[in-house]
């Protein structure tokens, strides 16, 4: 097939300005756009013949050779069919690639950057990710702190390549899908969006022969065995950061860090609220009554504290003991309060002899058989 004229293919004068010669690409591109015309051979077929006219009427020097010497000029020159376009078109991705510049002026993007590779060579020592490790542990471990042993899968450098991913000799080459970039363009309508290639990861190159022991990753994964200080006070829900234990870098970037979340489970007796614990303790109704002294145990193992319950104390009444609570975080000398809620017991099963007892309990003391209302808010 005779190649038609590009003045000719853009619709435009032999002395059009570079203003016409954009407009009228970019408006063949639209109108033939391989995104709008999916599977029409006669759309592609413009749309390359406009491309390749654009790249050549668009171009001062390559312009000013078309006019003069017609297409042998810039075939000579490389400008067409030599370079970029046999190899551009196979795919249409590829065209986006090349012409993401030209579609970004368009929409004032202003051109993608040129030292984009260099950049990314630079940057290739990537950092290892951070890693999360659920841990449940006993109230009681909360509040006084413990160490726990943990186990889990990281990846870590690949002893074989030294965290490089290429055999041994063999060394990297330019990304052959992004040529380096690191990016390719995929186009919707005629905007196109950059995405990280699929081929290199982002990295512009190639590793030619991969480690056989990590396949060209770098990293291997390896079960990790480590104690973790749980300190006194840690609350349920907070995360214990552990530097460096998490995936190893590549590239001889340096290793994330290990997160362990921290659920604790609950107590059967007791709770918390910051480092203050709450808990409920019945007592008789004599002891109530004349007040007592009582044992309580308490979250330390085997530790029992004595409380005494003053004369007269009333069911719901709160006792409030001063550093008995939990720790302070990182400060263990400082400890929050322990909360005893009182609660009273009223005899049910009464014996012949306390059934005498409590009757004649109630002759001395007066029974009141008509009790006034108390307001439930002072309850
Ligand atoms: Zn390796
Ligand atoms: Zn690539």
């Amino acid at each position: 097939m005779a190649k038609r004229d590009y003045y000719e293919v853009l619709g435009v004068s032999k002395g059009a300005s570079k203003d016409e010669i954009k407009k009228a690409y970019r408006q063949l591109a639209v109108r033939y756009h391989p995104d709008r015309n999916q599977g029409d051979k006669k759309a592609e077929e413009k749309f390359k013949e406009a491309t390749e006219a654009y790249e050549v009427l668009a171009d001062e020097k390559k312009r000013q050779t078309y006019d003069q010497f017609g297409f042998s000029g810039v075939e000579g020159m490389g400008g067409v069919g030599a370079h970029d376009f046999s190899s551009v078109f196979r795919d249409f991705e590829d065209i986006f690639g090349d012409f993401t510049g030209f579609f970004d002026s368009f929409f004032g993007g202003g051109g993608r950057s040129r030292n984009r590779r260099d950049s990314r060579s630079k940057s290739s020592a990537r950092r290892g990710s951070d890693l999360r490790y659920d841990l449940q542990i006993s109230f009681v471990d909360a509040v006084f702190g413990t160490k726990v042993e943990i186990e889990y899968i990281r990846n870590e450098s690949c002893s074989a390549c030294r965290g490089i991913g290429a055999d041994r000799g063999s060394g990297r080459s330019i990304c052959p899908t992004c040529s380096g970039s690191g990016q390719v363009r995929r186009s919707s309508g005629f905007f196109s969006i950059a995405s990280t290639c699929p081929t290199c990861n982002g990295e512009g190159e190639i590793i030619e022969h991969p480690c056989t022991v990590c396949n060209g990753q770098g990293l291997v994964k390896k079960e990790r065995r480590i104690k973790v200080t749980i300190p006194a006070g840690i609350e349920n829900g907070k995360r214990i950061s552990i530097p460096g234990q998490g995936d190893g870098g590549v590239n001889g970037g340096p290793s994330g860090d290990l997160y362990v979340y921290i659920h604790v489970l609950p107590h059967e007796y007791f709770e918390r609220n910051g480092y203050d614990i709450y808990c409920a303790i019945p007592i008789s109704m004599t002891q109530a009554s004349l007040g007592a002294e009582i044992l309580i145990s308490i979250l330390e193992n085997n530790k029992k504290l004595k409380v005494r319950v003053p004369p007269g104390t009333q069911n719901g009444k709160i006792l409030r003991l001063k550093n008995e609570g939990v720790p302070h975080l990182h400060n263990s000398s400082r400890r929050g309060d322990l909360y005893i809620k009182i609660q009273v017991h009223v005899p049910t099963k009464i014996s012949g002899r306390a059934r005498s007892l409590l009757q004649e309990l109630a002759e001395v003391t007066g029974e009141n058989n008509n009790p006034k209302p108390v307001r439930l808010s002072d309850l």
